[in-house]
C-alpha cells in the first residue's frame, strides 16, 4: 500500500467518482391479487455524491416505491442498481443498508418500546457507526440536541412524543449512521418552519460539507427549491427539471 506508483490511475481513489448510485432500466410492478400495478418504467438515472436531490411527484405516483429500490429495502423487477459500479444484489441489501445507506422514513419506524435516545444510540451499535468524539450517547445526545430534542425530551419513550418529534427522532437516528447516501421520505411533512429549515439546513450541508449524497422525497416547493437538482416522477418516469435559483 505504501509503495510508490507510477501509474496515475491507481493514485486516484475509486471514492473520487461523483458518480455514487445508478439506476439502470429500473422498472417495478406491484403484483396485487387480481391485477398487477406498474408503478416504475424503465428508469434510468446516476445520482452523484456531493449533491442534494428532491423528488416531486403527485400522490400514489411511486416515490416512496422509488426510495425503497434505491434504498435496498426492496429489488425491481427489471433493471439493475449499482452502488459505486456493484450491483446492490451482489454487495448484498442488508451490507448496503447497514454501512452505505440510510433512510428517514414517512412513518418513522421508530423501535416504540425505547427512549429517542435509545433508538439513535441503537441504530449505531447495529451499524457499526463510531461517534466522531466522546461516547455514542454522547454523540446522540448532541445530535438529537442540534434538531431541537433537549435531554430530557431524548430520554422519554418515544411513544410519549408529538408526531414532529419523532420525526426529529428518526432524523437524527439517519444522521448518526454515517452513510454515503441519506434517504429521506417526506422529512419535513410534520416540523414547523423553523425547525423544517433547519433540516433543509443540514441536509444542505451533509451533501456540501461532507459530499453525501442526499435523496429527499417533498411535497414542498419551498424545500426544492434550496436542492441542487429537483426530480419530478410521473407516470413511471423520472426527470430532471431545470433549477434556476
Ligand atoms: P407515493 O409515495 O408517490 O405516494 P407509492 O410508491 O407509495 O407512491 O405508491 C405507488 C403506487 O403503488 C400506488 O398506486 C400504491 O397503491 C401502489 N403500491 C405501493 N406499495 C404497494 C404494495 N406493497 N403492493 C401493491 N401496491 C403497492
Ligand atoms: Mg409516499
Amino acid at each position: 500500500m505504501t509503495t510508490p506508483t507510477t501509474t496515475p490511475e491507481t493514485t486516484t481513489p475509486e471514492t473520487a467518482a461523483p458518480a455514487v448510485l445508478r439506476l439502470a432500466g429500473v422498472s417495478h410492478t406491484y403484483a396485487g391479487q387480481r391485477r398487477r400495478t406498474t408503478v416504475l418504467r424503465d428508469i434510468d438515472y446516476t445520482f452523484e455524491r456531493g449533491t442534494f436531490y428532491t423528488v416531486l411527484g403527485p400522490s400514489g405516483s411511486g416515490k416512496t416505491t422509488l426510495l425503497s429500490l434505491a434504498s435496498g429495502l426492496d429489488t425491481p423487477t427489471k433493471g439493475s442498481i449499482t452502488f459505486n459500479g456493484q450491483d446492490l444484489t451482489k454487495l448484498g441489501l442488508g451490507r448496503y443498508r447497514n454501512k452505505h445507506a440510510a433512510t428517514i422514513f414517512q412513518q418513522y419506524n421508530l423501535l416504540t418500546y425505547m427512549t429517542a435516545l435509545q433508538n439513535v444510540t441503537t441504530a449505531m451499535e447495529i451499524t457499526g457507526a463510531e461517534p466522531p468524539t466522546g461516547s455514542r450517547r454522547t454523540h446522540a445526545l448532541q445530535l438529537l440536541e442540534n434538531i431541537g430534542l433537549d435531554k430530557a425530551t431524548a430520554t422519554r419513550n418515544v411513544m410519549r412524543l408529538s408526531g414532529g418529534q419523532q420525526q426529529r427522532v428518526a432524523i437524527a437516528r439517519a444522521l448518526a449512521c454515517d452513510v454515503d447516501i441519506l434517504f429521506a421520505d417526506e422529512p419535513t411533512g410534520n416540523l414547523d418552519e423553523d425547525t423544517a429549515q433547519g433540516i433543509i439546513d443540514t441536509f444542505r450541508a451533509l451533501a456540501h460539507d461532507q459530499s453525501k449524497c442526499v435523496v429527499v422525497v417533498t411535497h414542498s416547493q419551498q424545500l426544492a427549491a434550496q436542492s441542487d437538482r429537483i426530480l419530478n416522477l410521473r407516470k413511471g418516469k423520472l426527470t430532471e427539471q431545470a433549477n434556476d435559483r
